[in-house]
C-alpha cells in the first residue's frame, strides 16, 4: 500500500488539480490528494493488484473530493461552536465511506490504452511527450509550451504531426453528426476528438522501465530535447507518474502534527505565544477554539507548555498522530535559508487530521481552568493588600 501511495503522490496531486479545474469546486488540491491516499490505504489496495493505476486514481479522486468537502463542513461546524461529540459522530460516517473496489479496466478502455501507446511509440519521443501532455493530460498548447520551455509554434507543429501519424495508423474519428447528409464533415477534427477520447478513457499499466530521475525531469522542464535523453522522454510520454512529476514539480514528504485546543477566549495571547515559541502555525476556529500545526519534534514541548500547571489556561487539548503531507520543493532561487515557521500550510493535507484531533478533544476530560493565571492572581492579591494597607493607614490618622 505504502508503495502505491508514495509512488503516486504527484499523480494524485495532478488528478486532484484536473478534477478541480473541470468542476470549479474549491477545496485545497493537496487535501484531496491526501484524502485519496487515505482512501487507498483504507481499501488496502496493493500496488500489484491495480491493473491500471491512473484509471483507478481518477475514480478515487472523485470520491476523495466528496470526503474533503464533508471534512471541511465539519471544521466549519467546529468553528461555529457546534458540539464536538456530534461532530465526531459525523466524522465516523465520513471515514467509513469507501468507493467500490477498483476492478480491472473494461475491454474498451484497455483497447483505448493499447491504441494510445501504439500512437506514442510511432512518434519521435518529443512529439510523444507533447501528445501525452495535450491529449492524456488535457493541457492547452500554451501550457505545454510553458511546461517544457518551448515556443507555442513548436507545440502546434507537433500536434499536426501527431494527427498525421494517427491517420497513418488508421485511427478514424466517429461520423460527424453536424455534417449535412452525404457529406463527410470535418474528418480531421473528428479524428482529433477521437484521439482525445481514447487518451481520456485509456486504462492500462505504465511502462516497465524505471521511473525517470528528478534531474532528468528538470532538463525536460528546461526544454532539453537532445537525442541522448530520448529513451527518458519516451518513458515520460508513456508514464503517467513521471509526467505528473514533470508537471507538478518536485514535491517532498513532510510530517506535521495537528493540535486542537479548547480554552477560554481570553487565553488567546498565551496560546499565540506558545505557538510562536514552537514555530507552529495557529488558526482560530471560532470562539475558544484553536488549531495548530507543529513539527513532530516540537509537538511535545508545545503541548507541555500549554498544559503547564502554573500557567495553563487550556481546558482541553488533543494531538493527532503525525500526518504525512506533500509540499512543493521550492526552486533554488526562492529557497529560504531557515524558515521561522513550519512551512506546511493548513489545507495541504491536514484537514482530515484536524477533524480527527477535534473528535479526540471531545473525548478528553475538561481541565479546571482558572480565569486568572496564578501570576495574575498574585498581582491581584498584592493590589488588594496595598489597598487595605492604604485604608488602614488613613484610618489610623
Ligand atoms: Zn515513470
Amino acid at each position: 500500500m505504502e508503495t502505491l501511495n508514495r509512488r503516486h503522490t504527484a499523480l494524485l496531486l495532478k488528478h486532484a488539480r484536473r478534477f478541480m479545474r473541470a468542476t470549479a469546486i474549491t477545496v485545497p488540491v493537496a487535501d484531496v490528494a491526501r484524502e485519496a491516499e487515505l482512501i487507498l490505504g483504507e481499501m488496502g489496495t496493493r500496488a500489484s493488484e491495480v491493473a491500471a493505476p491512473e484509471a483507478a486514481i481518477r475514480d478515487v479522486i472523485r470520491h476523495a473530493v466528496g470526503r474533503v468537502k464533508r471534512r471541511r463542513t465539519l471544521i466549519e461546524q467546529i468553528a461555529a461552536g457546534d458540539d464536538l461529540e456530534a461532530v465526531s459522530r459525523d466524522l465516523a460516517a465520513v471515514d467509513n465511506e469507501l468507493p467500490p473496489l477498483l476492478g480491472k479496466p473494461t475491454a474498451e478502455d484497455a483497447a483505448a490504452f493499447e491504441t494510445v501507446c501504439r500512437l506514442k511509440r510511432a512518434l519521435p519521443p518529443t512529439d510523444a511527450l507533447v501528445m501525452a501532455l495535450i491529449f492524456d493530460d488535457d493541457f492547452a498548447d500554451h501550457e505545454v509550451a510553458a511546461l517544457v520551455t518551448r515556443p507555442v509554434s513548436d507545440i502546434a507543429a507537433a500536434r499536426e504531426r501527431i494527427l498525421f501519424t494517427a491517420k497513418e495508423l488508421g485511427i478514424e474519428g466517429d461520423a460527424d453528426a453536424r455534417a449535412p447528409a452525404g457529406m463527410p464533415g470535418d474528418v480531421e477534427k473528428m479524428r482529433e476528438l477521437k484521439v482525445k477520447r481514447l487518451a481520456e478513457t485509456a486504462a492500462g499499466a505504465g511502462p516497465e522501465s524505471a521511473h525517470v530521475e528528478e534531474a532528468l525531469l528538470r532538463l525536460l522542464r528546461d526544454g532539453d530535447a537532445s537525442d541522448d535523453i530520448a529513451d527518458a522522454v519516451m518513458h515520460v510520454a508513456l508514464c503517467a507518474d513521471c509526467r505528473a512529476s514533470l508537471t507538478e514539480g518536485e514535491v517532498e514528504r513532510r510530517q506535521v502534527v495537528v493540535v486542537a485546543i479548547e480554552a477560554p477566549p481570553d487565553a488567546g495571547r498565551e496560546i499565540e505565544k506558545a505557538a510562536t515559541d514552537a514555530r507552529a502555525k495557529l488558526v482560530e476556529r471560532g470562539e475558544g477554539r484553536w488549531t495548530a500545526l507543529v513539527e513532530p519534534s516540537r509537538a511535545a514541548s508545545f503541548k507541555g507548555e500549554l498544559e503547564r500547571d502554573d500557567s495553563s489556561k487550556v481546558s482541553r487539548l488533543a494531538m493527532a498522530e503525525p500526518v504525512d503531507v506533500a509540499v512543493p520543493v521550492p526552486s533554488a532561487s526562492n529557497r529560504k535559508p531557515m524558515p521561522s515557521f513550519i512551512d506546511v500550510a493548513f489545507g495541504s493535507g491536514t484537514s482530515g487530521s484536524e477533524v480527527a484531533a477535534w473528535a479526540q478533544v471531545s473525548r478528553e476530560r475538561r481541565r479546571r481552568v482558572d480565569s486568572l493565571s496564578p501570576r495574575a492572581l498574585g498581582v491581584g492579591l498584592l493590589i488588594v493588600l496595598a489597598v487595605f494597607a492604604c485604608i488602614a493607614l488613613f484610618a489610623t490618622r
